[in-house]
């Protein structure tokens, strides 16, 4: 794995670096309070090409490699975790899908306003029965001459309320992963009602939602995939999510090791900085070394799929890491603050809350755990 980055990807992640110090730190704290960022960022990312990153630009993309790709979020997600979270999502859950698995009509119809921002998508799975367990859900999709019937509901859904396209995940067969078809339903559907939920430790300026489904009719042409081969595709999609979330964990980290590092060297206590002292630089180290150890497992998934290798225990690798590693370093920049970092004056307070669903959505520490398992020893112990 080449460790330093070509002049292109430099630029890309100044140029990320850049929007984030403009368009979203500032406003960061404010968009939390509120529970909701300001909608404009959207369409903001979308004129930089952030949302339609490795999407191949003749499908409306802005191409680009993988490696290009985690750079970004990265800075995203040092920034603010809910647009970094949107972003994962829109792009790298839904547009790459469509891309990925999509008829040319289903690209031409929603990649060109996805990655622009002039769309939004939602990626639908977890039920409020089936979290880790997906390949229990029990949403159906039922045939009506040549339209489908979808009943059922979705819980914690990502973009939920903002989204225009929701990829649904229902049971077209019978039990298990074999049963599972993938559709895509424009969200102003008949029978498709959103609830906002409210109330989240962390991502709170993220849209997060319940979607019902009651009949909701799609044509067979909103169909992803192939019947029967939804479940297979949430899996490959995901693979690639845990890189994205990932990536994110880094940004967290490094913005907790560059605010703690500051503040240890401005605030005094015992006569010196307290960066002077043994036990704080060892809380400093600590987050150092988690957030170098984090990147190099997010870049080395972003190598292997930039060179067609496969790559899916090394994104479940680096989601476990880098999500527990962002937890841990911003709970280590929590105690380097004191008392002010637990107030939301200072960015380190925020960082925990948003690190810690990392640790639970796209498959929980306990999940990654046993994919790496059942990779190294063949034995599935889910
Ligand atoms: C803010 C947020 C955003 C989300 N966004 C989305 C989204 O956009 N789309 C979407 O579809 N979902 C989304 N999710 C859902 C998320 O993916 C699930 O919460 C996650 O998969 C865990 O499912 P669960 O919450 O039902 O927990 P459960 O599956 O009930 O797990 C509870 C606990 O049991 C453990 N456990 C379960 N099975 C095993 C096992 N076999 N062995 C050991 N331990 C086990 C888990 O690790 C966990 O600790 C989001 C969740 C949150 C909180």
């Amino acid at each position: 794995m080449n460790l330093e980055l070509s002049a292109e990807q430099e630029a890309v992640r100044q140029l990320a670096a850049e929007f984030v110090a403009r368009e979203v730190t500032p406003h960061a704290a404010a968009w939390d309070r509120r529970e909701a960022v300001d909608p404009a960022i959207v369409g903001k990312l979308g004129e930089l090409g952030f949302l339609g990153l490795t999407v191949p630009e003749e499908h409306g993309g802005s191409g680009g490699d993988h490696l290009s790709y985690c750079l970004v979020l990265e800075e995203l997600g040092r920034g603010d975790s809910a647009v970094r979270g949107m972003v994962s999502v829109s792009l790298g859950l839904v547009a790459k899908s469509i891309a990925a698995y999509g008829t040319p009509a289903q690209r031409s119809e929603w990649l060109p306003r996805l990655c622009s921002g002039a769309a939004l998508g939602c990626f639908a799975l977890t039920e409020p029965g089936s979290g880790s367990d997906a390949a229990a859900l029990t949403t159906r999709a039922t045939r009506d001459g040549a339209d489908w019937l979808l009943t059922g509901a979705k819980v914690f859904i990502t973009n939920g309320t903002t989204a225009d396209v929701a990829l649904v995940f229902a049971r077209s067969g019978g039990p298990g992963h074999r049963g599972i078809t993938a559709f895509l339903v424009p969200t102003d559907s008949p029978g498709l009602t959103r609830r906002e939920i409210h109330g989240k430790l962390g991502l709170r300026g993220q849209a997060t939602a319940e979607l019902v489904l009651d009949g909701v009719r799609v044509p067979d042409s909103a169909r992803l995939g192939e019947e029967g081969g939804g479940f297979r595709l949430a899996l490959s999609t995901l693979a690639k999510g845990r890189m994205s979330v990932a990536a994110g964990c880094v940004g967290i980290a490094q913005g907790c090791l560059d605010a703690a590092v500051g503040y240890a060297g401005q605030r005094t206590q015992f006569g010196k900085p307290i960066a002077g002292h043994q036990l704080v630089q060892q809380l400093l180290a600590e987050i150092a070394v988690d957030t170098a150890a984090a990147r190099m497992l997010v870049w080395q998934v972003a190598d292997l799929i930039d060179r067609g290798e496969p790559f899916a225990t090394e994104a479940s690798m680096a989601k476990l890491f880098a999500s527990e590693a962002a937890v841990r370093a911003a709970n280590n920049a929590v105690q380097v603050f004191g008392g002010y970092g637990y107030i939301d004056e200072y960015p380190v307070g925020k960082y925990l809350r948003d690190a810690r669903v990392a640790t639970l959505y796209e498959g929980t520490s306990q999940i990654q755990q046993l994919l790496i398992g059942r990779a190294l020893t063949g034995v599935n112990a889910f």
